[in-house]
């Protein structure tokens, strides 16, 4: 199944989910028709309702309203008297925030944008916490992360439509970079990507797991729409696998025109000498690259809003 199906997919399934509740609310309520008293109070309910719903003279209106609180309280009344349930009387959705549209305020709710993590992206290590570009304090950046910030999120927004399809970030650890690859990450799962996000030291693990037979994750890993690889560097070498297997990661990679974003606290120089000439000529191919360093120290630039 394509990208395409499974979003339709999962919007189909929230529109379900909408009449599945509106649904058993209109059948708790006729099923309590059944029941005289609770019939003639709800009848005169809706009946009120409808002419609020309709006029537009304001005095009428306010009395119309009155009326419809009354009205609703000995409807309330009358199912506490009786033991039913009053909140099955207006659908009970699944999303109190959105209430399983999706959307809230014109931007995906972030029960929808967990649904399209969970099936979009393959099993990703740390992107849980939903960050987004928007949770990034631009007052306490410097001008050099700023621009790297906006370079970020150009990125995105054009994608497909790029043409530098690695991208490496560089910076010294608590600079923010694992911040700001998720919340690429966020945005391009959020518009339909396949995104996949390892730690350099996961991706090792795979590729010796590969290496192995035990798993064949590692060719997932090739494939993937856009891949993330966080803190390159940290992993440990190991003999014929780590060198060899990152190369070739990033060459097929590059000849499949797949994006690979790198988040790491190695320099240019640093990479020269872990790892080969080979993998520093693909990664620094300036006609395929976008190299970044971030050069604040500063955390806060995450909003404690989450
Ligand atoms: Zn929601």
């Amino acid at each position: 199944m394509d990208k395409r199906q499974l979003i339709s997919n999962i919007k189909q399934n929230f529109m379900l989910k909408r009449v599945r509740a509106q649904e058993e609310s209109e059948n708790y309520i006729n099923s309590l028709r059944k029941n005289e008293e609770f019939n003639k109070l709800y009848t005169e309910y809706s009946h009120v309702k409808f002419e609020y719903l309709k006029t537009s003279y304001e005095e009428e209106n306010i009395a119309l309203k009155h009326d419809m609180q009354d009205l609703q309280l000995k409807i309330n009344q009358y199912l506490d008297k009786n033991g039913y349930d009053k909140t099955k009387m207006t659908p009970q959705y699944e999303c109190k925030i959105c209430n399983d549209t999706g959307v809230v305020g014109g931007r995906i709710c972030s029960c929808l944008m967990k649904e399209l993590n969970k099936t979009l992206s393959i099993k990703s290590s740390s992107i849980s916490k939903f960050k987004s570009f928007k949770d990034v304090d631009i007052s306490l950046m410097n001008d050099v992360d700023h621009k790297a910030l906006e370079i970020l999120k150009t990125w995105c927004d054009k994608y497909p439509n790029v043409s530098k399809i690695n991208i490496n970030i560089m910076g010294a650890s608590g600079s923010g970079k694992t911040f700001l690859m998720e919340c690429m990450a966020n945005e391009l799962v959020t518009s339909g990507q396949v995104v996949t996000f390892k730690t350099a030291f996961e991706i090792n693990e795979l590729a010796r797991l590969y290496h192995m037979g035990k798993s064949y994750e590692f060719s997932d890993i090739l494939k993937t729409d856009i891949l993330f690889i966080d803190d390159l560097g940290t992993e440990p070498i190991i003999k014929n696998i780590t060198k060899e297997y990152l190369y070739n990661l990033i060459n097929v990679r590059q000849m499949n025109n797949l994006p690979t974003i790198i988040s790491t606290n190695l320099s240019e120089d640093d990479i020269l000498s872990r790892y080969d000439e080979r993998i520093f000529s693909r990664l620094a191919n300036k006609n395929l690259s976008i190299n970044l360093l971030l050069t604040s120290q500063d955390k806060r630039i995450i909003k404690k809003t989450k």
